[in-house]
């Protein structure tokens, strides 16, 4: 092998996958493509697009993935039964030789005993056999041995042997509970190296949870210790506390290649946009202290550190903002700017509009450019996400054609709302506790599909007093809970439009259950 291959760390990226488990950060088709498309621009060398037995859902979506996206190999995630892997396949099929069936089972004494009840034996020739079988599909097949940190050593590295026999290309060693610490992760690591003869044969990948905040750490200690995949996720989402952040361990890779001496192939420049899209496109904010890409990441306060960084850049920064593509050139776009620099500037950001929902957009832009002095890229942003939830409701969603309310200290607030469905208007009128809520009941005596709105949050969208509000919702009608965002400079108006699109999904859901039965 030569010497640039062993020190190149290939980046497996499962922000479709892990990412999506995250409480609250369900994702559509179309946002899955969005997503994946900005991962191949950044060129991550795996996307982990989803778990395609879990539901028919998850199945389209791997599906549409494998098949809109060029470059990165796919992966499906797959338990160790012949169902799921012929179903993970399946879904894979339009990626062709890009396609890796990623299958997992439970190795730990815990998960043995009270989850699969099964023992030592039985858990080894099933892995086996999986990997096996899923080699009839794929010359490319990853097993993971779920709780591998929690897992008896010398059995861990028995199972390791057995699949790697089987044809295992990639053998990941996840820290599913997030439990390890570098020292014990870096050794375990090495024990696999020195006990696993034939270790040789496969890539060895990490999978690290931050549930004691030491992802990313624990990463790079079997990074040292021979390991040359690294399983990750945007912004670090994922399962509970979530995975290790991409962002930072390709910048701690580049940033200190002095003592590491590993390479990632990854496009840095794409990293900040990437954070941006998936944060907009799940609804999870970043935190502002975030390494790398939180919005104080590059910020200087104390006076002596601007004086040091106004003399000389490299006494208070480590990385420069435009490696991972902040450019200071935030500010756009104004009233006077063409459709075709927007539909640019929109390309450039990787979304790309249906002309319908172009045209909705730019005109959605102009009446924002009138109201705001500066569009920027986050605001852009907004209005292609909302355009793009519209056009995915239909002919047959409800549309806010008109919004009047009337609120004060001194008064009862209520609401005028009328919607627009296909061809029919429909208005109607509410009070409520707040403009908002009479907003929202007039919106549920219109529809008659009432909701209980469970989560309510409203973000700026960029700076200023002038700034769009994004508001979040979740609503539960009866036993679906949906989620809906919207972004407007009026936030009542948002409200009532994230909840719509709540609506609107619930309906198109029903329908399309209707249909199949
Ligand atoms: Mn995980």
């Amino acid at each position: 092998m030569k010497k640039e291959d062993r020190q190149r760390v290939l980046i497996f990226d499962t922000t479709l996958r892990d990412g999506e488990q995250c409480p609250g950060a369900s994702l559509n088709h179309r946002e899955k493509i969005e997503i994946a498309q900005q991962l191949a621009r950044l060129n991550v060398d795996v996307i982990e697009a989803g778990f395609p037995v879990a539901s028919p859902d998850d199945f389209q979506a791997v599906r549409a993935v494998a098949a809109a996206i060029k470059g990165p190999r796919i992966a499906g995630l797959a338990r160790c039964l012949n169902k799921d892997i012929e179903r993970c396949a399946q879904a894979l099929a339009p990626a062709g030789k890009r396609a890796r069936i990623h299958v997992f089972l439970a190795t730990s004494r815990i998960h043995r005993e009270f989850k699969l009840r099964k023992n030592k034996t039985q858990i080894l020739r099933q892995a086996a056999q999986a990997v096996r079988f899923a080699r009839k599909f794929s010359n490319d097949v990853e097993f993971s041995p779920e709780d591998a940190t929690r897992t008896e050593r010398d059995y861990l590295a028995e199972v390791v042997r057995a699949v790697i026999a089987e044809g295992a290309t990639t053998v990941n060693i996840p820290d599913t509970v997030g439990y390890s610490v570098p020292t014990e992760f870096g050794a375990l690591i090495d024990y696999l190296f020195q006990h696993v003869p034939n270790i040789a044969a496969a890539t060895i990948n990490v999978h690290c949870h931050n549930d004691l905040g030491l992802a990313v750490a624990n990463t790079l200690a079997a990074l040292c210790a021979g390991a040359r995949g690294v399983e990750c996720t945007i912004n670090g989402i994922g399962e509970r506390a979530g995975n290790c952040a991409l962002e930072e361990l390709v910048m701690a890779l580049r940033t200190r290649n002095d003592v590491l001496g590993l390479t990632a192939n990854i496009r840095t420049q794409e990293l900040y946009r990437s954070s941006r899209l998936v944060s907009r496109l799940t609804g999870l904010a970043v935190q502002r202290n975030k390494a790398v890409v939180g919005a104080n990441a590059f910020a200087h306060e104390a006076g002596i550190h601007q004086d040091g960084m106004l003399k000389e850049r490299s006494t208070y920064e480590i990385m420069r903002p435009q490696d991972i593509g902040i450019d200071g050139s935030e500010l756009v776009l104004g009233k006077h700017s063409g459709r075709h620099a927007f539909a640019d500037r929109l390309a450039k950001m990787g979304f790309t509009l249906e002309r319908s929902e172009l045209d909705r957009a730019y005109r959605r832009f102009i009446d924002l450019a009138d109201k705001k002095k500066v569009v920027y890229d986050d605001d852009l942003l907004a209005i292609a996400r909302d355009e793009m939830e519209e056009g995915l409701s239909g002919a047959g969603a409800y549309q806010l054609d008109y919004l009047y309310v009337s609120t004060g200290t001194a008064t009862i607030p209520n609401a005028t709302v009328r919607l627009r469905k296909g061809k029919d208007v429909i208005q109607d009128a509410a009070c409520g506790d707040g403009p908002v809520d009479a907003a929202l009941k007039t919106i549920d005596r219109i529809t008659g599909v009432p909701g209980k709105l469970l989560d309510y949050s409203i973000q700026a969208v960029t700076i200023g007093k002038d700034a769009q509000g994004e508001v979040s919702v979740r609503v539960a009608f009866g036993d679906a809970v949906v989620s809906g965002k919207a972004a407007s400079t009026d936030i009542v108006r948002a409200s009532a439009a994230a909840y719509l699109h709540c609506v609107n999904r619930v309906l198109a859901a029903r329908t399309l259950s209707k249909r199949k039965t």
